[in-house]
């Protein structure tokens, strides 16, 4: 078995020695893991857990219908916006909060990662950061 039973691709050594997997057990890659439950980051690019994904986002509200500053947002209640994009057509404010701007160039909407969200508003309370809604 040292194929991915998602994609059949062959595993590499690392994905065999340390395999992911999926919800019934299967043994998958790391491509299609990542796929299934990871998202990635619009700041570093890299993929996280989807798990953590869903409290910090970066809105770049560039087609949006109300004038929500750009910024690093907690989310307080899904869903947030009424659109398939953030950064779309309507962000409810109140479901929102806006912690800092994003000091980067980043001219994405999208999900951020806790490592990042660290970074970017290194001195707001612990507590705030990490409590889900
Ligand atoms: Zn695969
Ligand atoms: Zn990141």
């Amino acid at each position: 078995m040292n194929k991915c039973t998602c994609c059949q691709e062959t595993l590499d050594s690392e994905e065999i020695e340390n395999p992911g997997k999926d919800e019934d057990g299967d043994i998958i890659c790391d491509n299609c893991y990542n796929e299934k439950y990871c998202t990635t980051c619009v700041v570093c690019e890299e993929y996280f857990p989807l798990d953590d994904w869903n409290h910090f986002v970066i809105i770049d509200p560039e087609n949006s219908e109300n004038e929500i500053k750009t910024g690093l947002y907690k989310i307080l209640e899904w869903p947030f916006y009424s659109s398939n994009t953030i950064g779309g057509d309507y962000i409810f404010e109140n479901k929102v909060k806006r912690l800092c701007d994003h000091t980067q160039d980043i001219e994405e909407s999208g999900e951020v990662c806790p490592e990042c969200v660290k970074k970017m508003v290194g001195n707001i309370k612990k507590h705030e950061i990490k409590n889900g809604p």
